[in-house]
């Protein structure tokens, strides 16, 4: 199980740009994890609720966003799904492939209440100009 480091990474992370922004809460993060990644997120979950306790960002929603794996043929250059059948080129047939994308994990973004704004029900505006 590595999530635990992981998660405890994502939150120092999103509590630094929290922090830079000025926020007093943090009430949801974009996490984009790739198809091919070992990543669980169910297990990122269970050790969110535990290290983001005592944060502003207890409570935080996490939002998983999959990367489909595909692959690079480096026989004639082509980049298309992975198929998990063949592991091989759909074009050309070729076995030689690289990763071109699923392997990704990081935090997108993240959605915060800023100091002196209180949320709206219902707004996906949470930044506002103060007075
Ligand atoms: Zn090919």
């Amino acid at each position: 199980m590595h999530e635990m480091g992981i998660t405890q990474n994502l939150l120092n992370i999103a509590l630094d740009h929290a922090q830079r922004a000025d926020a007093v809460r943090i009430n949801s993060l974009t996490i984009v994890v790739g198809e091919l990644s070992s990543i669980v997120d169910d297990s990122v979950q269970f050790y969110w609720d535990f290290v983001s306790q005592g944060t502003i960002a207890e409570k935080a929603q996490l939002k998983f966003k999959r990367i489909p794996a595909t692959m690079r043929c480096a026989g004639c250059g082509q980049t298309a799904p992975l198929d998990r059948q063949t592991y091989t080129c759909p074009v050309c047939g070729g076995s030689s492939l690289t990763v071109a994308s699923g392997d990704e994990f990081f935090l997108e973004s993240i959605d915060v209440d800023l100091a002196d704004s209180s949320p709206v029900p219902g707004s996906k505006e949470t930044s506002h100009a103060r007075d």
